[in-house]
């Protein structure tokens, strides 16, 4: 069936970010301070995505692999202390692995950054406005106009109907690829071998328990080294015990409980789907429903079976399913685990990261949680698609095997690569060039001079 219309609706901008989860805030905030006029466009109303409507959290670490150094600053770091001066955060220095913060994890969970949803949505659109950046909400990307390798114009959907969005410079942020795919550009869905996705989850938050005596059976497993080596098996014993009474279906095995900066306030992380492809809106659908049947279940266990939880209440689900995976642009360069595993230098590293390689189980219980070698870079060809010439690309959808986004794809990396995009974005209209060609060694001056950590 064929649709013409006229577009009577015609915003106009030099540098569009679509979505604005952490990469579409990092790359907003950096496009605009290095003075680009800058749109951000996200189809919900709050800035953050996963980090807020998808309530996940805390930022995994943001430190090396011994929790010495820490590898991710600049836009990062200003979210992480802003949102503690509103009490919304604890700095990452301040936290250590095998604690509530973490549930009791001890791989790659050193200096993790707690937070709550609803701080880090104001301090994100502050941050944004205060740059200079135009937001705008409810703003659906649909298709992408194209003339050769050039995207011309996109397509939107707004509560007054269709427009068209043009850009000189597009920075796709949508965690799917949406851009860059409607664009044409090649992407892999999944796992290059077979198109697996790691598990969808859907994350909730409960309070009103009695914290000295859930903390404590918790602190009773640590003390006997019982807890989180290598995985995370909080309440495990109990969950074997629900299993063989019928009140446990889930394909996990045990819980995930991250406390907040609020004592006593959790978010669980235990929820799995699996088989689900989240560009699939039937799938999407089906997922996010049996999600929400998932945490009736899990708070009948709560309820039950762990100590301090009599009264537990259900505070919040999240408003959008945790999607950790989709697709994967095909970028001039793909980051593997190799490279990440062996430390491979590259002269356009853009920024810095060291969390493991965590990649759930697509069947069950567990997965792959590999430690780096202390730190690893990604190098600015991963935000560059290979076709389309006008158009950056940020967050967990950047050019990797699926194996090497099981590590970058968690959100302090996600907003160190935003940084770089957005900055790339500003400098490429300053030099009259296409984003993906713009002078690699001033962009790293620029990141360096605005916070940015890039080691060798
Ligand atoms: C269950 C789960 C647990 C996780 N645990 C952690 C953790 O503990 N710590 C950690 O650091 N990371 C964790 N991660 C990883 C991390 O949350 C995400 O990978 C990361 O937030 C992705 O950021 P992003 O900006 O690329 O995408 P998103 O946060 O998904 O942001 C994309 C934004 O784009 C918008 N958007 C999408 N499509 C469109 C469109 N067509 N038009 C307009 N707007 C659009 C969305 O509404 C959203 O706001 C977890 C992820 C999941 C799913």
């Amino acid at each position: 069936m064929k649709y013409i219309k006229e577009i009577e609706r015609v915003i106009e901008t030099k540098v569009l970010v679509i979505g604005g989860g952490t990469a579409g805030f990092g790359a907003a905030v950096a496009a605009a301070r290095n003075g680009a006029n800058t749109l951000l466009i996200e189809k919900g109303q709050m800035l953050g995505g996963m980090a807020t409507a998808g309530l996940v959290g805390p930022f995994m670490t943001c430190f090396d692999d011994e929790g010495e150094n820490q590898v991710v600053k600049g836009i990062f770091e200003e979210l992480c202390r802003k949102a503690e001066e509103r009490g919304g955060a604890i700095h990452p220095s301040k936290v250590d692995n095998m604690s509530s913060y973490c549930s009791y994890l001890s791989t790659g969970h050193k200096h993790v950054t707690p937070y709550m949803s609803e701080t880090l949505e104001v301090v994100m659109e502050e941050m944004v406005l205060e740059a200079g950046a135009k937001i705008l909400y409810n703003v659906h990307l649909c298709d992408v106009l194209t003339e050769g390798e050039m995207i011309t114009g996109v397509l939107v959907s707004m509560k007054e109907g269709l427009a068209l969005i043009r850009a000189e410079i597009y920075i796709d942020c949508t965690g799917d690829a949406d851009a860059a795919f409607y664009a044409g550009a090649r992407c892999v869905s999944g796992d290059e071998s077979d198109g697996t996705m790691q598990p969808v989850s859907l994350f909730f938050e409960i309070g009103n328990m009695d914290r000295e005596k859930f903390v404590g059976a918790l602190e009773e497993k640590k003390a006997k080294g019982e807890l989180g080596i290598p995985f995370n098996n909080c309440w495990s014993w109990y969950v074997k015990e629900a299993r063989k009474n019928g009140d446990w279906t889930l394909v996990r095995d045990e819980v995930g409980n991250y406390e907040q900066p609020i004592a006593g306030r959790w978010k669980i992380n235990t929820t799995r789907m699996t088989h689900i492809d989240a560009t699939n809106t039937e799938e999407l659908t089906k997922a996010v429903m049996e999600g929400r049947r998932q945490v009736q279940e899990l708070m009948d266990f709560f309820r039950k079976y762990v100590p301090g939880c009599e009264n537990l209440q259900l505070l919040q689900v999240a408003s959008v399913l945790g999607v950790r995976e989709t697709r994967h642009i095909l970028g001039r360069y793909k980051l593997t685990a190799e490279d990440i595993l062996e430390r491979k230098h590259f002269e356009d590293a853009v920024c810095t990261f060291a969390y493991a390689i965590d990649v759930h189980d697509t069947e069950g219980n567990g997965g792959v949680l590999k430690s780096v070698n202390s730190y690893y870079t990604i190098p600015f060809r991963c935000l560059v698609p290979e076709d389309i010439n006008n158009l950056l690309v940020a967050g967990r959808c950047i050019s990797g095997t699926s194996e090497a986004a099981g590590s970058y794809r968690v959100m302090p990396c996600c907003i160190a690569t935003g940084q770089a995009a957005g900055t790339a974005a500003a400098l490429a209209l300053q030099e009259g060039r296409n984003p993906g060609d713009v002078n690699c060694g001033a962009l790293r001056e620029t990141l360096l001079e605005q916070g940015a950590v890039i080691w060798d």
